[in-house]
């Protein structure tokens, strides 16, 4: 994989995570921390996050699985033929990913409508 790319895939992983987190996990502590991002020693800044216990540590399973991932082109997770999360994970990632989806697909629709109105 690019570092680009893993960057890329890094930093919109934790804005689904983050975005889930928010909404659904409002009434529970959350870590506020940071997690230094870094692929073949190049430096790559940092993921700030506000994430609950349980999201931070989906997060941190995401971001381990993406600096391992062994295809040059990373395939879409969902059509990988060696999925790297176990079950429980992926279960997890996916619910997490198809409500974000969801929920910035709806912004994006308000936007253009808003867009059109005005
Ligand atoms: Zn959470």
């Amino acid at each position: 994989m690019t570092t680009d790319k893993f960057e890329k895939d890094t930093r919109t992983v934790h804005k689904f995570i983050q975005l889930y987190c928010d909404n659904k996990h409002k009434s529970i502590d959350k870590n506020t921390r940071a997690i230094p991002l870094r692929y073949e020693n190049e430096n790559l800044g940092e993921i700030n996050y506000n994430l609950c216990e349980d999201c931070e540590k989906t997060l941190k399973i995401s971001c381990e699985n993406l600096l391992n991932c062994p295809h040059d082109e990373k395939p879409s997770c969902r059509k990988c033929p060696a999925p790297c999360y176990d079950k429980t994970d992926w279960k997890k990632i996916a619910k997490i990913m198809k409500y974000s989806g969801m929920q910035m697909g709806l912004l994006k629709i308000r936007k253009l409508f808003k867009r059109g109105q005005g």
